[in-house]
C-alpha cells in the first residue's frame, strides 16, 4: 500500500486520539476540517520581462485559541493539501506548549533555487497583498518556514506596513532584529528541539557527551540543531541536505559544513567524510535521529531498519503513523514534531509580545522563558505517555487535542 499524504497521515493521528480521548462528535467534526483555506495566484515579472504566475494558499486550521498562526514555505511540491496538514499541526503545536495562537500555515509552488532574489521580493509583496486583509497581528501572524527566512519576512511587513500606514511588527514573526524580530528567534526551533532531547536524555541518564547525532535537512531547523548540540559535546556523524548527505563516524564540524555548502551549493567531495543518500543516512548507526527536512521520511518501508533509539522531529510530519507503531514496538523514543519543534513558534509567540509592547527583551530571557516552556511541555506529555502507556506522539495529541477541544467548548458555537 501507498504510504498516505501528508493530509491524510495529519487526519489518521487525530482519528487515533479522537478514538483514544473519546473526543466530543461535535468537536471532533468541527476539528477535522480547516476553518477557512484562501487560494491566490501570485502574478511575478520574471527577470526575462515575462509574467508568470505562481499558485499560493494559507490555510486557517483553527482560531479557537488565538489567532492564526504559523509559516509560510517557498517549494515546487507545495500543495492546498500538504498546507492543510501543516496548519493542523500547527493548532496542536501550539496548544501543547500552551501558547495563546491558532493553527495556520501557508506556501507558493515555486522553486526558489531557481529565482532571483528580485522575483523572490516580487513574489513575496504580491502574496501578501493578496492576503492583504487576512494577516494581521490580531488575525493571522505568518513566520519563516521550508525555503524562507528573516529577509523575506521583512519584506511581508513591509508591505503590511505600507498597507496600514503605520510600522507594523506585530503582523509577522521570524523578522531581522533590526524592525522588532526577536533574539534567539532564529536559533529557537533547534534549541527547543534540543532542550526536548536533554529532558529525554535525563530521564534516561545518559550524557549528552556521550551521544551520535545524524541529522537530515541543513537549513535553518537542521543547521542550527546540529551545531548546538555538537558544541554541548555530542559528536555528529552524518548530515544530508536535499541533494545527499555525508558520513563520518568519527565527527564532522557543523560549521564546516555549512561553509561548504554555501561555498559548494551541496556537501559533495567535503573532504574526510563518505557520501551517503537522505535514505541511507537515516538508517546510520546512531544514537539520536534528527529528521529536520520534509514530511513522510520514516514510514512502514524503513521504520523498521531505523538504528537511533532516540528521534527527535524537527521537521514537520516526518513520520507515518504506521511507522509511529513500528517505532514504538521497537522501543524507540520517539519526541514528536508537535513537541520537538515547538521551540520556533513559541519564540515567535515572545516577538509577537515583544513587538506589540515595543519591549524588547535580552536574548538569555528569550532563552530561559524558552527552556521553561519546553520543559514543561516535555513533562507534561512524557508524565501523560507513562501514565496511558503510549507514544508520545499520542501523549502530546491527548494534551493538545483535549485542550483546543476545551477552548471549543467554552466558547461554543456561533450563530
Ligand atoms: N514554520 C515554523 C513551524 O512549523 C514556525 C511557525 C511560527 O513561528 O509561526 O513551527
Amino acid at each position: 500500500m501507498a504510504n498516505p499524504s501528508p493530509l491524510e497521515n495529519a487526519l489518521e493521528q487525530f482519528d487515533l486520539v479522537a478514538k483514544k480521548i473519546d473526543l466530543d462528535a461535535s468537536i471532533y467534526n468541527r476539528l477535522r476540517k480547516p476553518e477557512k483555506c484562501y487560494i491566490v495566484y501570485v502574478p511575478v515579472r520574471r527577470d526575462n520581462g515575462v509574467v508568470e504566475v505562481f499558485e499560493g494558499f494559507r490555510v486557517h486550521h483553527s482560531t479557537s485559541r488565538g489567532p492564526a498562526k504559523g509559516g509560510i514555505r517557498y517549494h515546487p511540491d507545495v500543495s492546498l493539501e500538504e498546507v492543510t496538514a501543516l496548519s493542523m499541526w500547527m493548532t496542536w503545536k501550539c496548544a501543547v506548549v500552551n501558547i495563546p495562537f491558532g493553527g495556520a500555515k501557508g506556501g507558493v509552488v515555486c522553486n526558489p533555487k531557481s529565482m532571483s532574489r528580485c522575483e523572490i521580493q516580487g513574489l513575496t509583496r504580491r502574496y501578501t497583498s493578496e492576503l492583504i486583509n487576512v494577516f494581521g497581528p490580531h488575525t493571522d501572524i505568518p513566520a519563516p518556514d521550508v525555503n524562507t527566512n528573516p529577509q523575506i519576512m521583512a519584506w511581508i511587513m513591509d508591505t503590511y506596513s505600507i498597507a496600514v500606514g503605520y510600522a507594523e511588527p506585530g503582523v509577522v514573526t521570524g523578522k531581522p532584529i533590526d524592525i522588532g524580530g526577536s533574539l534567539g528567534r532564529n536559533e529557537a526551533t533547534s534549541r527547543g528541539c534540543i532542550f526536548t532531547i536533554y529532558n529525554l536524555l535525563k530521564r534516561l541518564n545518559r550524557n549528552v557527551e556521550d551521544q551520535t547525532v545524524v541529522v537530515q535537512g541543513y537549513g535553518n531547523v537542521g543547521y542550527n540543531a546540529a551545531q548546538i548540540i555538537h558544541d554541548d559535546g555530542a559528536k555528529v556523524i552524518a548530515v544530508s541536505d536535499s541533494r545527499g548527505g555525508v558520513y563520518n563516524p568519527n565527527g564532522l564540524d557543523p560549521r564546516e559544513l555549512l561553509n561548504y555548502k554555501q561555498e559548494h551549493g551541496s556537501f559533495k567531495g567535503f573532504p574526510g567524510a563518505d557520501e551517503v543518500t537522505n535514505e541511507e543516512l537515516l538508517e546510520l548507526d546512531c544514537n539520536i535521529l534528527i529528521p529536520a527536512a520534509l514530511e513522510n521520511v520514516i514510514t512502514k518501508d524503513n521504520a523498521d531498519r531505523i538504528k537511533a533509539d532516540i528521534i527527535a522531529e524537527g521537521a514537520n510530519g516526518p513520520t507515518t503513523t504506521e511507522a509511529d507503531e513500528i517505532l514504538f514496538e521497537r522501543g524507540i523514543y520517539h519526541i514528536p514534531d508537535i513537541l520537538a519543534n515547538a521551540g520556533g513558534v513559541t519564540v515567535s509567540y515572545y516577538e509577537w509580545v515583544q513587538g506589540l509592547e515595543r519591549d524588547f527583551w535580552c536574548e538569555d530571557e528569550v532563552n530561559r522563558k524558552l527552556k521553561n516552556i519546553m520543559d514543561r511541555a516535555f513533562d507534561c506529555v512524557w508524565d501523560i505517555s507513562q501514565r496511558e502507556k503510549v507514544h508520545m506522539r499520542m501523549a502530546a495529541y491527548i494534551l493538545a487535542v483535549s485542550r483546543v477541544a476545551r477552548a471549543k467548548l467554552w466558547r461554543g458555537l456561533y450563530p
